[in-house]
């Protein structure tokens, strides 16, 4: 069976990370983006604490913190570094790892930052490590030391910078260099949102949007969202389209139910690809354990979209575990596949040793 040739990459519904469809073209800023903490649903524990930094630093009239935020994409990373800044009454400015390619680019952002400025580093684990060496000294002492010129015209330069925050994303704090990470004041991490939390985030982006939607159809698209506000949004959006054309715009509960069934999506919110990558480990590997490398080849996917997109959600649920010899399906998984579990991947079961 050609299981890559099956694969629907461009239309994958419940993909985390952002596709154009995310934004709304008439507005630059996306208006789901809630814009104070207040607004930001669920992350409690995040919440609380990101709230007494930033009024301490407020009291005292100090920069924030330099603040790390990781988890899995599509959880609000983004979002919270705007909320940071705007709590905070400064500017943003927003950049990721892969963007910033030579030490002079990340030199040009950093001395055109004003005090207190956030400065927002999404993906911060793929910085090469010659830009990473700068930012070293900018987070510690607020300085960077330029060179310029070769051989004997050889100069260099100690150049002082603003008292700005740095805000690093990552949706793997275990790949970031330990002199990277021990930088940072403040270290957080994001979880999968539960159905309820994002069913209130769909109610609200349903409200901006002026969708009608009742509890039942917010609740259904919820439980179906892998734990993920981007894909939550997502959601609602296509569904939108079913219920303009077949119930006045009203999404009900029948009406969600329909449109997710047609859009492959299961109850427990797993695509095709989903199902497939579970059904090619039961298949051709009798359940795991499978490396993620043999995975990925097996699959035709990149083994990052594997580890970030694919796994945290289906260990969550309980259908996928990691042990040090690999990806094992569990009894769950092959019950909601339809397979029977005949337990012979039981023995390398192990606890997950393995999580970042
Ligand atoms: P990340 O940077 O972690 O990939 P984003 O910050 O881009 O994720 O969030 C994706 C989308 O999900 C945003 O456009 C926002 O509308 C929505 N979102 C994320 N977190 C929340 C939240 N806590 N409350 C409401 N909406 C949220």
């Amino acid at each position: 069976m050609d299981y890559e040739q099956d694969f629907d990459f461009e239309n994958r519904l419940v993909d985390t990370n952002e596709i154009p469809e995310d934004r709304i073209e008439m507005d630059t800023d996306n208006p789901l983006r809630p814009k104070t903490l207040s607004e930001y649903i669920g992350q409690d524990k995040v919440k609380e604490n990101l709230k007494i930094y930033i009024e301490a630093a407020k009291q005292r009239g100090e920069s924030l913190d330099h603040v790390l935020l990781y988890g899995p994409p599509g959880l609000g990373k983004t979002t919270l570094s705007q909320i940071i800044a705007n709590e905070l009454g400064v500017n943003i400015r927003i950049t990721s790892g892969p963007a910033i390619e030579k030490p002079g680019d990340l030199a040009a952002i950093l001395t055109n930052l004003n005090d207190g400025d956030v400065l927002f580093i999404d993906e911060i684990h793929r910085l090469n490590r010659s830009v990473e060496e700068i930012l070293y000294p900018a987070m510690e002492d607020f300085a960077i030391d330029i060179i310029t010129g070769k051989g004997q015209m050889a100069a260099s330069y100690h150049l002082p910078l603003s008292k700005f925050t740095l805000v690093g994303a990552t949706t793997r704090a275990g790949q970031l260099t330990a002199p990277l990470r021990d930088r940072f004041g403040v270290i957080l991490r994001l979880e999968l949102y539960s159905p309820e939390e994002l069913s209130t985030i769909i109610t609200r982006s349903a409200d901006i949007l002026n969708i009608k939607i009742d509890n039942e159809g917010a609740l259904e698209l919820a439980s179906r969202s892998r734990g993920t506000p981007r894909i939550a949004n997502r959601l609602l959006k296509r569904v939108r389209d079913f219920a303009q054309v077949l119930n006045n715009g009203f999404v009900s509960l029948d009406i969600a139910r329909l449109a997710l069934d047609k859009m492959e999506i299961d109850e427990l919110g797993l695509d095709r690809n989903d199902r497939r990558m579970l059904e090619a480990m039961i298949r051709f590997y009798n359940g795991g354990p499978v490396g993620l490398e043999t995975l990925a080849a097996a699959i035709g996917e990149e083994s990052v979209t594997i580890e970030d997109v694919y796994e945290p959600y289906l260990m969550q649920i309980g259908f996928l575990q990691r042990t040090p010899r690999g990806r094992c399906v569990t009894a769950e998984g092959y019950r909601h596949l339809g397979f029977d579990f005949k337990g012979t991947n039981s023995t390398a079961v192990q606890p997950n040793l393995f999580d970042n």
